[in-house]
Protein backbone atom coordinates (compact mmCIF):
# COMPACT_ATOMS: atom_id res chain seq x y z
CA UNK A 1 0.00 0.00 0.00
CA UNK A 2 1.45 3.24 -0.85
CA UNK A 3 -1.42 5.33 -0.26
CA UNK A 4 0.05 8.17 2.25
CA UNK A 5 3.02 8.49 -0.28
CA UNK A 6 0.21 9.20 -3.21
CA UNK A 7 -0.93 11.99 -1.00
CA UNK A 8 2.07 13.44 0.53
CA UNK A 9 3.30 13.33 -3.49
CA UNK A 10 0.20 15.15 -4.47
CA UNK A 11 0.41 17.94 -2.01
CA UNK A 12 4.29 18.30 -2.27
CA UNK A 13 3.55 19.15 -5.96
CA UNK A 14 1.39 22.11 -5.02
CA UNK A 15 4.86 24.08 -3.32
CA UNK A 16 7.46 21.93 -4.28
CA UNK A 17 8.44 22.04 -8.24
CA UNK A 18 7.53 18.26 -9.02
CA UNK A 19 7.32 17.67 -5.67
CA UNK A 20 10.85 16.98 -4.82
CA UNK A 21 14.19 19.22 -4.03
CA UNK A 22 16.37 17.03 -6.24
CA UNK A 23 14.69 15.69 -8.97
CA UNK A 24 15.89 12.06 -9.50
CA UNK A 25 13.63 11.53 -6.13
CA UNK A 26 10.32 12.17 -8.59
CA UNK A 27 10.58 8.57 -9.93
CA UNK A 28 10.44 10.35 -13.63
CA UNK A 29 12.83 7.97 -14.92
CA UNK A 30 10.11 4.90 -13.34
CA UNK A 31 7.32 5.75 -13.31
CA UNK A 32 4.96 5.78 -10.34
CA UNK A 33 5.09 7.39 -7.11
CA UNK A 34 7.93 8.47 -4.87
CA UNK A 35 7.96 6.89 -1.72
CA UNK A 36 7.94 9.50 0.88
CA UNK A 37 10.49 8.30 3.82
CA UNK A 38 9.58 9.08 7.52
CA UNK A 39 12.70 6.76 9.48
CA UNK A 40 15.87 4.89 8.47
CA UNK A 41 17.79 2.21 10.42
CA UNK A 42 21.00 0.30 9.00
CA UNK A 43 20.12 -1.17 5.85
CA UNK A 44 16.70 0.08 5.99
CA UNK A 45 14.16 2.72 5.48
CA UNK A 46 10.27 2.63 6.20
CA UNK A 47 8.06 4.80 4.43
CA UNK A 48 4.90 6.38 6.00
CA UNK A 49 2.67 4.05 4.83
CA UNK A 50 4.79 1.74 6.88
CA UNK A 51 6.22 -0.45 4.15
CA UNK A 52 10.44 -0.91 4.83
CA UNK A 53 12.73 -1.19 2.10
CA UNK A 54 16.34 -2.49 1.86
CA UNK A 55 18.21 0.42 0.77
CA UNK A 56 20.74 0.50 -1.99
CA UNK A 57 21.09 4.48 -2.33
CA UNK A 58 22.41 4.84 1.27
CA UNK A 59 21.56 8.58 0.34
CA UNK A 60 22.95 8.35 -3.14
CA UNK A 61 26.40 7.70 -0.99
CA UNK A 62 27.05 8.90 2.27
CA UNK A 63 25.70 6.50 4.11
CA UNK A 64 28.75 4.07 4.40
CA UNK A 65 28.07 2.83 7.84
CA UNK A 66 24.32 2.36 7.01
CA UNK A 67 21.71 4.58 8.68
CA UNK A 68 20.88 6.03 11.72
CA UNK A 69 24.62 5.29 13.28
CA UNK A 70 24.83 5.16 16.85
CA UNK A 71 28.08 7.41 17.29
CA UNK A 72 27.26 9.47 14.37
CA UNK A 73 23.99 10.39 15.79
CA UNK A 74 25.44 11.22 19.00
CA UNK A 75 28.26 13.30 18.35
CA UNK A 76 25.46 15.57 16.62
CA UNK A 77 23.42 15.54 19.77
CA UNK A 78 26.70 16.69 21.90
CA UNK A 79 27.66 19.10 19.24
CA UNK A 80 24.10 20.91 19.13
CA UNK A 81 24.37 21.99 23.23
CA UNK A 82 26.69 24.21 22.00
CA UNK A 83 25.00 25.91 19.04
CA UNK A 84 24.42 25.39 15.56
CA UNK A 85 26.90 27.86 14.08
CA UNK A 86 29.22 30.43 14.66
CA UNK A 87 30.75 31.54 11.51
CA UNK A 88 34.06 31.63 12.67
CA UNK A 89 36.79 29.05 13.09
CA UNK A 90 36.72 25.94 15.54
CA UNK A 91 38.96 23.31 16.37
CA UNK A 92 36.92 21.09 14.46
CA UNK A 93 37.68 22.11 11.19
CA UNK A 94 41.20 21.78 12.25
CA UNK A 95 40.71 17.93 13.09
CA UNK A 96 38.73 17.24 9.86
CA UNK A 97 41.68 19.05 7.53
CA UNK A 98 44.05 17.26 9.60
CA UNK A 99 42.33 13.48 9.48
CA UNK A 100 41.62 14.36 6.05
CA UNK A 101 45.08 15.27 4.71
CA UNK A 102 46.07 11.87 6.75
CA UNK A 103 43.37 9.82 4.55
CA UNK A 104 44.05 11.48 1.59
CA UNK A 105 47.79 12.49 1.31
CA UNK A 106 47.55 13.74 -1.94
CA UNK A 107 44.80 17.03 -0.19
CA UNK A 108 47.73 18.60 1.81
CA UNK A 109 45.46 21.20 2.17
CA UNK A 110 40.90 21.02 2.86
CA UNK A 111 38.25 23.69 2.22
CA UNK A 112 35.48 22.08 3.58
CA UNK A 113 32.01 23.69 1.84
CA UNK A 114 28.50 22.57 2.06
CA UNK A 115 27.87 20.49 -0.97
CA UNK A 116 29.93 18.11 -3.66
CA UNK A 117 28.66 21.11 -6.44
CA UNK A 118 30.39 23.55 -4.41
CA UNK A 119 33.46 21.59 -4.39
CA UNK A 120 33.82 21.11 -7.81
CA UNK A 121 33.06 24.43 -8.42
CA UNK A 122 35.21 25.95 -6.67
CA UNK A 123 38.12 23.54 -7.53
CA UNK A 124 37.23 24.51 -11.27
CA UNK A 125 37.46 28.37 -10.57
CA UNK A 126 40.89 27.69 -8.54
CA UNK A 127 42.20 25.45 -11.52
CA UNK A 128 41.21 28.34 -13.94
CA UNK A 129 42.85 30.93 -11.48
CA UNK A 130 45.98 28.89 -10.79
CA UNK A 131 47.01 28.14 -14.79
CA UNK A 132 45.29 31.34 -15.91
CA UNK A 133 43.40 29.29 -18.93
CA UNK A 134 39.26 29.32 -18.94
CA UNK A 135 38.95 25.79 -20.58
CA UNK A 136 38.38 22.64 -18.72
CA UNK A 137 37.63 19.15 -19.90
CA UNK A 138 35.64 16.57 -18.63
CA UNK A 139 33.41 13.29 -19.97
CA UNK A 140 30.23 12.49 -21.76
CA UNK A 141 28.38 10.81 -18.79
CA UNK A 142 30.15 11.76 -15.79
CA UNK A 143 28.40 14.15 -12.92
CA UNK A 144 30.07 16.82 -11.21
CA UNK A 145 27.03 18.48 -9.40
CA UNK A 146 24.74 22.14 -11.08
CA UNK A 147 27.44 24.53 -11.21
CA UNK A 148 27.21 26.43 -14.82
CA UNK A 149 30.67 24.96 -16.10
CA UNK A 150 29.62 21.52 -15.60
CA UNK A 151 26.08 21.19 -16.80
CA UNK A 152 27.77 21.23 -20.85
CA UNK A 153 27.55 17.47 -22.87
CA UNK A 154 29.39 16.87 -25.63
CA UNK A 155 28.87 19.08 -29.49
CA UNK A 156 27.86 16.93 -32.20
CA UNK A 157 31.39 16.69 -33.11
CA UNK A 158 33.98 14.75 -31.24
CA UNK A 159 36.08 17.96 -31.03
CA UNK A 160 33.37 20.92 -31.11
CA UNK A 161 33.33 22.87 -28.19
CA UNK A 162 30.63 21.88 -24.93
CA UNK A 163 26.63 22.90 -25.06
CA UNK A 164 24.55 23.38 -22.13
CA UNK A 165 22.85 20.39 -20.79
CA UNK A 166 20.45 22.77 -19.74
CA UNK A 167 18.68 26.15 -20.30
CA UNK A 168 19.89 28.72 -18.00
CA UNK A 169 23.51 27.83 -19.09
CA UNK A 170 24.75 30.53 -21.37
CA UNK A 171 26.61 28.92 -24.58
CA UNK A 172 29.60 31.80 -23.63
CA UNK A 173 29.92 29.81 -20.26
CA UNK A 174 29.52 26.34 -22.22
CA UNK A 175 32.13 26.61 -24.82
CA UNK A 176 34.91 26.43 -22.36
CA UNK A 177 34.16 23.35 -21.31
CA UNK A 178 35.24 20.27 -23.71
CA UNK A 179 33.62 16.90 -23.05
CA UNK A 180 35.62 13.88 -24.06
CA UNK A 181 34.36 10.03 -23.72
CA UNK A 182 35.26 8.06 -20.27
CA UNK A 183 37.96 5.27 -20.60
CA UNK A 184 39.22 6.76 -23.84
CA UNK A 185 42.51 8.39 -24.07
CA UNK A 186 42.57 9.33 -27.26
CA UNK A 187 39.73 11.33 -27.66
CA UNK A 188 41.46 13.09 -24.21
CA UNK A 189 44.66 13.68 -26.51
CA UNK A 190 42.86 15.05 -29.30
CA UNK A 191 41.02 17.74 -27.10
CA UNK A 192 45.06 18.34 -25.89
CA UNK A 193 46.63 18.49 -29.54
CA UNK A 194 44.01 20.88 -30.69
CA UNK A 195 43.82 23.21 -26.85
CA UNK A 196 46.49 22.11 -25.06
CA UNK A 197 47.56 25.41 -23.67
CA UNK A 198 44.12 26.81 -23.33
CA UNK A 199 43.03 23.42 -20.67
CA UNK A 200 43.24 24.93 -17.40
CA UNK A 201 41.81 21.33 -16.26
CA UNK A 202 40.70 17.55 -16.29
CA UNK A 203 37.83 16.89 -14.16
CA UNK A 204 36.86 13.16 -14.04
CA UNK A 205 34.87 10.84 -12.11
CA UNK A 206 37.65 8.06 -10.87
CA UNK A 207 34.95 5.60 -10.85
CA UNK A 208 32.11 7.31 -12.80
CA UNK A 209 28.93 7.04 -11.15
CA UNK A 210 26.49 8.41 -12.70
CA UNK A 211 26.15 6.64 -15.63
CA UNK A 212 25.79 3.69 -13.28
CA UNK A 213 28.83 2.42 -12.07
CA UNK A 214 31.62 2.48 -14.78
CA UNK A 215 35.76 1.88 -13.24
CA UNK A 216 38.62 3.13 -15.05
CA UNK A 217 40.05 0.63 -17.63
CA UNK A 218 44.15 0.06 -16.84
CA UNK A 219 46.19 2.98 -17.77
CA UNK A 220 43.08 5.29 -18.12
CA UNK A 221 43.95 7.64 -14.67
CA UNK A 222 47.44 7.18 -15.52
CA UNK A 223 46.71 8.41 -18.81
CA UNK A 224 44.95 11.08 -17.66
CA UNK A 225 48.25 11.93 -15.74
CA UNK A 226 50.65 12.09 -17.96
CA UNK A 227 49.03 14.45 -19.95
CA UNK A 228 48.10 17.06 -17.27
CA UNK A 229 51.28 17.13 -16.76
CA UNK A 230 52.97 17.23 -19.95
CA UNK A 231 50.38 20.22 -20.69
CA UNK A 232 50.67 22.23 -17.65
CA UNK A 233 46.82 21.55 -16.94
CA UNK A 234 45.78 20.29 -13.18
CA UNK A 235 44.04 17.01 -12.58
CA UNK A 236 40.83 17.09 -10.60
CA UNK A 237 39.56 14.04 -8.94
CA UNK A 238 35.66 14.15 -8.40
CA UNK A 239 35.62 11.57 -5.37
CA UNK A 240 32.17 13.14 -3.86
CA UNK A 241 30.93 9.91 -4.46
CA UNK A 242 34.51 7.54 -4.61
CA UNK A 243 36.26 9.02 -1.75
CA UNK A 244 35.76 7.04 1.57
CA UNK A 245 33.71 4.49 -0.53
CA UNK A 246 35.88 2.15 -3.10
CA UNK A 247 38.61 2.69 -0.42
CA UNK A 248 39.84 4.63 3.24
CA UNK A 249 41.58 6.55 0.95
CA UNK A 250 39.36 7.21 -2.21
CA UNK A 251 40.09 5.86 -5.79
CA UNK A 252 43.16 7.75 -6.01
CA UNK A 253 44.40 5.19 -3.10
CA UNK A 254 42.59 2.33 -4.77
CA UNK A 255 44.05 3.17 -8.65
CA UNK A 256 47.70 4.73 -7.13
CA UNK A 257 47.20 7.46 -9.15
CA UNK A 258 47.52 11.01 -7.48
CA UNK A 259 45.56 13.79 -8.76
CA UNK A 260 46.69 17.65 -8.05
CA UNK A 261 43.09 18.56 -6.49
CA UNK A 262 40.14 16.65 -4.96
CA UNK A 263 36.22 17.26 -4.49
CA UNK A 264 34.38 15.44 -1.14
CA UNK A 265 31.38 15.10 -0.34
CA UNK A 266 28.53 12.55 0.85
CA UNK A 267 30.65 10.38 3.39
CA UNK A 268 32.96 13.35 4.49
CA UNK A 269 29.90 14.47 6.36
CA UNK A 270 28.63 11.65 7.48
CA UNK A 271 24.93 12.20 6.19
CA UNK A 272 25.20 16.10 7.24
CA UNK A 273 25.36 18.80 3.94
CA UNK A 274 28.66 18.87 3.80
CA UNK A 275 31.27 19.23 0.96
CA UNK A 276 35.20 19.52 0.75
CA UNK A 277 38.02 20.40 -1.82
CA UNK A 278 41.84 20.46 -1.10
CA UNK A 279 45.04 19.14 -2.97
CA UNK A 280 48.84 20.33 -3.37
CA UNK A 281 50.08 23.26 -0.98
CA UNK A 282 51.21 24.97 -3.98
CA UNK A 283 47.84 25.48 -5.51
CA UNK A 284 45.49 25.72 -2.47
CA UNK A 285 47.40 29.13 -0.89
CA UNK A 286 45.68 30.91 -4.20
CA UNK A 287 42.29 31.04 -2.85
CA UNK A 288 40.96 33.94 -0.18
CA UNK A 289 42.14 35.06 2.06
CA UNK A 290 46.02 34.05 1.04
CA UNK A 291 45.49 34.45 -2.49
CA UNK A 292 43.19 36.31 -4.81
CA UNK A 293 40.99 33.57 -6.05
CA UNK A 294 37.51 33.87 -4.29
CA UNK A 295 35.92 31.22 -2.16
CA UNK A 296 33.60 31.13 0.72
CA UNK A 297 30.89 29.91 2.91
CA UNK A 298 28.46 31.45 5.72
CA UNK A 299 27.89 27.69 7.19
CA UNK A 300 31.30 26.22 5.26
CA UNK A 301 32.86 24.57 8.50
CA UNK A 302 29.90 23.77 10.54
CA UNK A 303 30.19 22.62 13.61
CA UNK A 304 27.53 20.00 13.86
CA UNK A 305 28.21 19.19 10.38
CA UNK A 306 32.66 19.00 11.56
CA UNK A 307 31.11 16.30 14.95
CA UNK A 308 29.05 13.94 11.83
CA UNK A 309 31.88 13.96 9.72
CA UNK A 310 34.73 13.01 12.02
CA UNK A 311 32.08 10.37 13.87
CA UNK A 312 32.37 8.85 10.50
CA UNK A 313 35.64 9.25 8.93
CA UNK A 314 36.82 7.72 12.64
CA UNK A 315 34.90 5.02 12.44
CA UNK A 316 36.10 3.83 8.89
CA UNK A 317 39.22 4.46 9.56
CA UNK A 318 39.14 1.27 12.30
CA UNK A 319 41.43 -1.77 10.60
CA UNK A 320 39.72 -3.85 7.94
CA UNK A 321 36.45 -1.77 7.86
CA UNK A 322 35.90 -2.13 4.43
CA UNK A 323 36.60 -6.40 3.89
CA UNK A 324 32.86 -7.19 5.20
CA UNK A 325 31.56 -4.45 2.88
CA UNK A 326 33.82 -5.14 -0.45
CA UNK A 327 33.02 -8.64 -0.16
CA UNK A 328 29.42 -8.56 0.60
CA UNK A 329 29.02 -6.00 -2.78
CA UNK A 330 30.68 -8.79 -5.08
CA UNK A 331 28.62 -10.96 -3.78
CA UNK A 332 25.46 -9.05 -3.82
CA UNK A 333 26.26 -8.29 -7.58
CA UNK A 334 27.37 -11.11 -8.70
CA UNK A 335 24.73 -12.90 -6.97
CA UNK A 336 21.86 -11.10 -8.59
CA UNK A 337 23.96 -11.11 -12.50
CA UNK A 338 23.53 -15.15 -11.86
CA UNK A 339 20.30 -15.18 -11.14
CA UNK A 340 19.48 -13.20 -14.01
CA UNK A 341 21.30 -15.37 -16.39
CA UNK A 342 19.31 -18.11 -14.91
CA UNK A 343 15.97 -16.37 -15.62
CA UNK A 344 17.37 -15.94 -19.67
CA UNK A 345 17.57 -12.26 -18.92
CA UNK A 346 20.96 -10.77 -20.08
CA UNK A 347 22.60 -8.56 -17.58
CA UNK A 348 26.65 -7.35 -16.98
CA UNK A 349 27.76 -5.80 -13.51
CA UNK A 350 30.35 -3.69 -12.56
CA UNK A 351 31.64 -3.32 -8.84
CA UNK A 352 34.24 -0.72 -6.88
CA UNK A 353 34.77 -1.27 -3.52
CA UNK A 354 31.04 -0.89 -2.00
CA UNK A 355 30.01 0.52 -5.23
CA UNK A 356 27.96 -1.92 -8.11
CA UNK A 357 26.04 -1.36 -10.98
CA UNK A 358 23.60 -3.73 -12.88
CA UNK A 359 24.14 -3.27 -16.63
CA UNK A 360 20.86 -4.85 -18.41
CA UNK A 361 22.49 -5.79 -21.79
CA UNK A 362 24.72 -8.37 -24.15
CA UNK A 363 28.27 -5.95 -23.33
CA UNK A 364 29.95 -8.56 -20.89
CA UNK A 365 31.83 -5.76 -19.83
CA UNK A 366 30.51 -1.73 -20.39
CA UNK A 367 33.25 0.47 -20.24
CA UNK A 368 31.93 3.43 -21.29
CA UNK A 369 28.82 6.07 -21.91
CA UNK A 370 27.49 4.73 -25.40
CA UNK A 371 26.99 0.88 -23.88
CA UNK A 372 25.73 2.18 -20.90
CA UNK A 373 23.31 4.65 -22.38
CA UNK A 374 22.29 1.43 -24.75
CA UNK A 375 21.45 -0.68 -22.07
CA UNK A 376 17.16 -1.89 -21.77
CA UNK A 377 15.95 0.72 -19.69
CA UNK A 378 12.15 -1.08 -19.95
CA UNK A 379 14.09 -4.39 -18.60
CA UNK A 380 15.18 -2.55 -15.62
CA UNK A 381 11.90 -0.30 -14.74
CA UNK A 382 9.97 -3.50 -14.77
CA UNK A 383 12.69 -4.74 -12.90
CA UNK A 384 12.78 -1.97 -10.64
CA UNK A 385 9.15 -1.73 -9.48
CA UNK A 386 9.32 -5.07 -9.40
CA UNK A 387 12.00 -4.94 -6.61
CA UNK A 388 10.09 -2.27 -4.82
CA UNK A 389 7.06 -4.71 -4.53
CA UNK A 390 9.84 -7.10 -3.04
CA UNK A 391 10.73 -4.40 -0.36
CA UNK A 392 13.88 -3.35 -2.32
CA UNK A 393 14.91 0.11 -2.75
CA UNK A 394 17.29 0.49 -5.88
CA UNK A 395 18.37 4.07 -7.60
CA UNK A 396 14.96 5.29 -9.36
CA UNK A 397 16.83 5.01 -12.84
CA UNK A 398 18.89 3.25 -14.71
CA UNK A 399 22.05 5.16 -14.69
CA UNK A 400 22.90 5.55 -11.38
CA UNK A 401 25.62 3.72 -9.15
CA UNK A 402 24.29 1.45 -5.99
CA UNK A 403 25.94 1.20 -2.89
CA UNK A 404 26.30 -1.01 0.04
CA UNK A 405 27.00 0.05 3.48
CA UNK A 406 28.46 -1.97 6.43
CA UNK A 407 25.00 -2.95 7.93
CA UNK A 408 24.14 -4.98 4.64
CA UNK A 409 24.93 -8.12 5.93
CA UNK A 410 25.41 -11.12 4.02
CA UNK A 411 21.83 -12.14 5.01
CA UNK A 412 20.30 -8.72 4.08
CA UNK A 413 22.50 -9.35 0.68
CA UNK A 414 21.64 -13.03 0.38
CA UNK A 415 17.81 -12.21 0.96
CA UNK A 416 17.68 -9.23 -2.19
CA UNK A 417 18.97 -12.20 -4.26
CA UNK A 418 16.45 -14.01 -3.51
CA UNK A 419 14.05 -11.16 -3.90
CA UNK A 420 15.55 -10.52 -7.67
CA UNK A 421 15.11 -14.16 -8.39
CA UNK A 422 11.44 -13.54 -7.45
CA UNK A 423 11.60 -10.07 -9.64
CA UNK A 424 12.69 -11.93 -12.86
CA UNK A 425 10.27 -14.20 -12.89
CA UNK A 426 8.15 -11.45 -12.73
CA UNK A 427 9.63 -9.78 -15.64
CA UNK A 428 9.71 -13.49 -17.43
CA UNK A 429 6.36 -14.42 -16.99
CA UNK A 430 4.90 -10.98 -18.91
N1 LIG B 1 30.13 14.94 -8.01
C1 LIG B 1 29.68 13.69 -8.05
C2 LIG B 1 30.59 12.62 -8.57
C3 LIG B 1 28.39 13.38 -7.63
O1 LIG B 1 27.96 12.12 -7.71
C4 LIG B 1 27.57 14.41 -7.14
C5 LIG B 1 26.16 14.15 -6.64
N2 LIG B 1 25.61 12.95 -6.90
C6 LIG B 1 28.08 15.72 -7.10
C7 LIG B 1 29.37 15.94 -7.53
C8 LIG B 1 27.26 16.86 -6.59
O2 LIG B 1 27.10 16.75 -5.20
P1 LIG B 1 25.87 17.46 -4.47
O3 LIG B 1 24.64 16.79 -4.93
O4 LIG B 1 26.18 17.27 -3.02
O5 LIG B 1 25.91 18.90 -4.86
Amino acid sequence: MTTHSETLFARAQITIPGGVNSPVRAFKAVGGTPRFINRADGPYMWDVDGNRYIDYINSWGPMVLGHNNAKIRQAVIDASEFGLSYGAPTEAEIIMAELVSKLVPSMEMVRMVNSGTEATMSAIRLARGYTARDKILKFEGCYHGHADSLLVKAGSGALTLGVPSSPGVPDDFAKHTLTVDFNNLDSVQAAFDEHGDDISCIIVEPVAGNMNCIPPVEGFLEGLRGICDHYGALLIFDEVMTGFRVSLGGAQERYSVEPDLTCLGKVIGGGMPVGAFGGKKKILTHIAPTGPIYQAGTLSGNPIAMAAGLAALSQLAEPGFYDSIFENTKILAEGIRDTAHRNNIPMSINVAGSMFGLFFTDVEHVTNYKQAINCNTAQFNQFYHAMLNEGVYFAPASYEAGFVSKMHTIDVVDATIEAADRAFKQITAK
